[in-house]
């Protein structure tokens, strides 16, 4: 558990990790030991169409979790990662007949949440992400995703935006193997009185958490002004659907707080921080 600047309880939560049930190379419990030792408070188990129920490995708190999956090389053809969490029960899938469709029904069937993994990775265009039905989230940032230089899905969910769907945005490690070289780095902060899964659910799903590789990051209206407070950055962004704005970025050394004022025409706006070792933080949307 974890205190915010503004004195507000956070949970750090890994919500995309492999393990040896899958395609990850080490056990569960070797899994929650790692992520225990980087000062996680939780995290899921979303092995590859193995679900993984509610637990606690290596004393860290698991929450359920699993990925499915449809297509697999030509994003042309329609790859989709989902990635279910907090559900009450193993959704009832056939991996041989799923569509994405049917893996969104059947996440909230079983009272899960369904998040659009690495849509960057999967080349997800916002044309096939507007035809699909109970998308809960998206994956903003996904670590492995690096090994093809896609782990950042901004710009695809600033065109999701562009459609209306303003996805709580996730950062997370889609962890593999240790042989990967890349130790436990994204997570979510999330605001939430304990780790039950409803609190946890409800906090995800109304964007009271900010995702993160590092800095911490709090985005607020103030009438006609957005402001950021975070740890020490060296550059804050705001984002919005105006190609062309005036104080998009602050730029300098050690920035705690930026302000950006709101534009006509103006309908949702994100921000996303960095600070001097590169690491970033992003916000949620908020609809203007
Ligand atoms: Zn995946
Ligand atoms: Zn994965």
């Amino acid at each position: 558990m974890y205190t915010d600047m503004f004195g507000k309880k956070r949970f750090k939560l890994g919500l995309h990790q492999h393990t040896s049930r899958s395609d990850g190379k080490l056990t569960p419990a070797e899994v929650a030991a790692l992520y225990r030792d980087c000062g996680y408070d939780a995290i899921a188990l979303t092995d590859h169409w193995v679900y993984g129920e509610a637990d606690e490995l290596s004393g860290l708190p698991i929450l359920a979790g699993a990925e499915y999956h449809v297509g697999f090389r030509d994003a042309g053809e329609g790859v989709y990662h989902i990635i279910c969490l907090f559900a009450d029960y193993e959704p009832k899938l056939t991996r041989e007949t799923a569509t994405a469709q049917g893996i969104l029904d059947a996440i909230h069937e079983a009272g899960g949440i369904a998040v659009l993994a690495h849509p960057g990775w999967s080349m997800n265009t916002s044309e096939r992400v507007k035809a699909l039905r109970g998308i809960d989230a998206t994956e903003i940032y996904n670590t492995v995703s690096n090994n093809t230089r896609r782990a950042d899905s901004s710009i695809l969910v600033d065109h999701y935006a562009l459609n209306g769907q303003l996805f709580p945005l996730i950062a997370a490690d889609d962890y593999h193997n240790p042989a990967y070289g890349i130790p436990p780095t994204s997570f979510v902060m999330v605001e939430s009185e304990d780790l039950s899964p409803e609190n946890l659910k409800r906090a995800i799903l109304e964007k009271r958490f900010y995702a993160s590789t590092g800095p911490e990051i709090h985005l607020s209206r103030q009438g006609d002004t957005m402001v950021v407070d975070c740890s020490p950055a060296r550059e804050v962004v705001f984002e919005s659907n105006l190609v062309l704005s005036p104080r998009r970025a602050t730029v300098g050394e050690n920035i705690t707080h930026a302000e950006y004022p709101l534009n006509e025409n103006e309908h949702f706006v994100r921000a996303y921080v960095t600070d001097s070792e590169g690491r970033q933080a992003w916000s949620n949307f908020v609809a203007l």
